[in-house]
């Protein structure tokens, strides 16, 4: 039988980055990114507790191919805390690709999250930034907020998804990813590389459909 949930005051949705460049039309587009708004709306009326993350970069921040000479996007180079993959400019803070798409929804989101900020360091993860040390400040809202359960929706699976779910297991959180509520960006194998280690991690992957209306919202 399949395993159905009900938002709780413990549940909290956590929405990774739908904004403007990561969805078809973006610079860093995610194939298909923009089919998951609809889906992710449908969820997050289901949860009473929203957060958005929004990844939030100034201009020439290291994770740019643009801002390294003689370098492609997609290619991976040493930084100061490890390997560190380009990319195209993007999400560059107060731009039309940094916004979160139109046709999202959530109006009773209750925090947005910005990350990326730092100049020298990326950040996947909602929680830590790519040195694995900056804390983004997030594990002590949702354990002062009292959240026990994070529910995971949005881009990409096999990156920002990938690195804040295992972060949210890392800090004690049970995680629970709603995969058909995401999109990869598959570089080199990353999705199936995503499954496995959620996998090992005991991050349960579910689809949206596995969400049934909560109690406490009224649909
Ligand atoms: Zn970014």
């Amino acid at each position: 039988m399949i395993e159905r949930f009900t938002a709780g005051q413990q549940d909290v949705l956590l929405v990774v980055d739908i904004q403007n460049d990561f969805c078809p039309g973006g610079s860093l587009a995610v194939p298909c990114g923009d089919e998951v708004v609809p889906v992710i709306n449908t969820l997050a009326a289901k949860f009473a507790h929203v957060v958005l993350t929004q990844d939030w970069h100034p201009r020439g921040h290291l994770s740019f191919a643009s801002s390294h000479a003689g370098t492609q996007p997609f290619q991976t180079i040493e930084v100061a805390y490890g390997p560190q993959i380009l990319w195209p400019d993007h999400c560059v803070q107060g731009t039309v690709g940094a916004d979160f798409r139109n046709d999202l929804h959530i109006p009773h989101a209750e925090l947005v999250l910005r990350k990326g900020y730092h100049y020298n360091v990326d950040s996947y993860s909602a929680f830590y930034e790519n040195d694995r040390k900056t804390a983004t400040g997030l594990a002590g809202y949702l354990r002062e907020r009292d959240f026990s359960r994070v529910f995971i929706a949005g881009l990409a699976f096999d990156f920002c998804v990938r690195y804040s779910g295992e972060d949210a297991r890392r800090e004690g959180f049970e995680a629970v990813v709603f995969e058909d509520a995401c999109r990869s960006i598959d570089v080199d194998g990353s999705a199936a590389a995503t499954r496995e280690q959620f996998k090992s991690l005991g991050i349960r992957c579910v689809s949206a459909e596995t969400m049934i209306s909560s109690k406490l919202m009224p649909l």
